[in-house]
This record gives C-alpha cells, sequence and structure tokens, in this order.
C-alpha cells in the first residue's frame, strides 16, 4: 500500500510531466510548420526590384566583380543565411519569406 507521501509524489511527477508535454507540443507544431513554411517559400527572383537594387543573382560567380570585390562571397557564408531543409536554397534575413540560392550572392552580404 502506498503511503500518502508516495501518493503526493506520484501526483506530482505526473502533473510536471503532463505540464511538460502540454507546453512541449505547441513548440513541436511551430518548429513543423517553420519547416513546412520554409519548403514552401517563393525562391527569389533575380528580377524583383529589390534583388536588382542588391545585385542579387542566384549564381555567385555571375555577380558583378567589381561589386563582390572576392570571390570567396556566397549566401552560404553569409551571416544573414539561414540554411533549412533543401541544401541548396535557405533563408535571408533581407529576404523575408523568400528563399535564396546558397551559392548566390547581393551587395548585402556579411562576413560571418
Ligand atoms: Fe545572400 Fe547574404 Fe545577400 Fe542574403 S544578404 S542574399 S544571404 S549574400
Amino acid at each position: 500500500m502506498m503511503s500518502d507521501n508516495s501518493v503526493d509524489n506520484s501526483r506530482r511527477r505526473f502533473v510536471k510531466l503532463t505540464a511538460a508535454g502540454i507546453a512541449a507540443a505547441p513548440l513541436s507544431t511551430l518548429l513543423l510548420q517553420g519547416s513546412a513554411q520554409a519548403a514552401d517559400m517563393p525562391k527569389v527572383e533575380e528580377s524583383d526590384p529589390m534583388a536588382q537594387g542588391l545585385s542579387y543573382v542566384n549564381d555567385a560567380t555571375k555577380a558583378d566583380p567589381a561589386k563582390r570585390a572576392g570571390d570567396d562571397k556566397f549566401c552560404n557564408n553569409c551571416k544573414l543565411y539561414k540554411a533549412g531543409a533543401d541544401a541548396g536554397w535557405g533563408e535571408c534575413a533581407v529576404f523575408p519569406g523568400k528563399l535564396v540560392n546558397a551559392n548566390g550572392w547581393c551587395s548585402a552580404w556579411v562576413k560571418v
């Protein structure tokens, strides 16, 4: 037979686990939604006015060498780049809601 103390401990443990489960559920839902949303995001078009303003190109080797000033600058080594599930494309703080090419570049490139 359980003592009152062990019943209390069991109840406390149950309440803690339940609370943790409730707290964790929305977070996992958000994480799943986040990755699904990133996969659904459109890719930045080079013809996009903002992309043109920043000289964005999907292929950094096609960028104006005078503007790029160095052949080692790519989206995938830019501080504003966030790699996603797709290795070839990721999110960029400059183009919210859109994906940029990992091998792309724009004039807002920031060293990590
Ligand atoms: Fe690529 Fe960085 Fe420009 Fe974004 S800010 S498009 S990650 S070079």
